[in-house]
């Protein structure tokens, strides 16, 4: 099922949570919102569901006017961070539970019902669980069973709200992986919130990115993470140096000092943002921005030292290959490989 939201707005009281937001959601896809806490992530997942009404703007599934329908209509499965489980019902019984409180005329048939919820729990691998009540499982296990739940009404949208929030970072990765496999297998449309970047840029097909109330960027991860549309994208995916700098005759300039790159279509202030591992080192030194290292430290494979840059004593990291003859001087010379200018100070 493909999901529209057209020129969405939700104002609460006088406080617009979100103002006009449009975004095409494709059946079949998985869409990570990404966004800082209170950028409008769950109030838009919820005005999908049902639970809240848009403003003004139009909710269409497919190409019917999601207004129309009722919560239990829409047919959309739901996971929250804190989804309590029904603490008093087994596993079981808690997969089951959406099939057997549906009117009669559209209810499964009791065998019919325990299939399904063991196929289901096949499916998130807790099979031999069965039995259990929630708490006799792990928090892990427990996002997977009400995945598991939310699944059962083979819902038309699926929509995870932080489902792993509350996990710790070694689950987190796995309960990733094993989502993202779950989805392949059921080709659920499916829009799943986290303010956690690094796990958007893994599960996602495309990435929303909100700030404010506002959609900053949509793309792939590989789109939004090379060409960041804004310098709040570009601070707020991957890591990233931030420097004010001034274009003169297309020329790129840190203070009086000049960086050997060139941006002929700016002219005036502008912020200069680059990765730590888009950089060379360089030894003519006149045309490069210098900086004394400040910190070394092994991340994984590489070297992350941080520098502060002689012109100006910002403070900046980069990142070089371990073993890199530059690793051991106290001052190094380096101009940005890849890097992006935006306008204004
Ligand atoms: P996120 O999920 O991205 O953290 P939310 O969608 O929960 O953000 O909230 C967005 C903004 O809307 C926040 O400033 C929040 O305080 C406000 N908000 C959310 N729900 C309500 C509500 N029911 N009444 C008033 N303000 C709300
Ligand atoms: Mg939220």
């Amino acid at each position: 099922m493909n999901v529209r939201l057209d020129n969405v707005r939700k104002v609460f009281d006088r406080f617009s949570a979100l103002h006009d937001v449009s975004l095409d959601i494709s059946a079949g896809e998985l869409i990570a919102l990404l966004g800082p806490s209170g950028s409008g992530k769950t109030t838009l997942l919820r005005l999908i569901a049902g639970l809240e009404r848009p403003t003004s703007g139009r909710i269409l599934f497919g190409e019917e006017d999601a207004s129309a329908r009722s919560v239990q209509e829409r047919n959309i499965g739901f996971v929250f961070q804190h989804y309590a489980l029904f603490r008093h019902m087994t596993i079981l019984e808690n997969v089951s539970f959406g099939l057997k409180v549906r009117p009669r005329a559209i209810r499964p048939a009791a065998g019919e019902i325990r299939r399904r919820a063991m196929e289901l729990l096949d499916l998130v691998q807790l099979t031999g669980l069965e039995s259990r009540f929630p708490k006799q499982l792990s928090g892990g296990q427990r996002q997977r069973v009400a995945l598991a739940r939310a699944l059962a009404i083979e819902p038309r949208v699926l929509l995870l709200d932080e489902p792993f929030g509350a996990l710790d970072a070694q689950v987190r990765r796995e309960l990733r992986k094993w989502l993202r496999e779950v989805h392949e297998r059921t080709g659920h449309t499916t829009i799943f919130v986290t303010h956690d970047q690094e796990e958007a840029l893994e599960l996602a097909d495309r990435l929303c990115v909100m700030r404010q109330g506002r959609i900053e960027q949509v793309g792939t991860p590989d789109e939004v993470y090379e060409r960041p549309a804004s310098p709040f994208v570009f601070g707020f995916i991957g890591e990233s140096n931030q420097l004010s700098v001034t274009v003169c005759n297309g020329s790129v300039l840190l203070g009086d000092q000049t960086l050997g790159i060139e941006a002929p279509e700016l002219s005036g202030p502008g912020l200069l943002y680059f990765r730590p591992h888009d950089i060379d080192v360089v030894e003519e030194e006149a045309t490069a921005l210098g900086g004394a290292v400040v910190i070394s430290r092994r991340m994984g494979g590489t070297r992350r030292l941080g520098l502060e840059l002689i012109q100006t004593r910002q403070r900046v990291e980069v990142d070089l290959p371990l073993g890199h003859p530059a690793t051991e001087r106290s001052v190094i010379g380096f101009r940005p490989r890849r890097w992006t200018l935006f306008p204004g100070g």
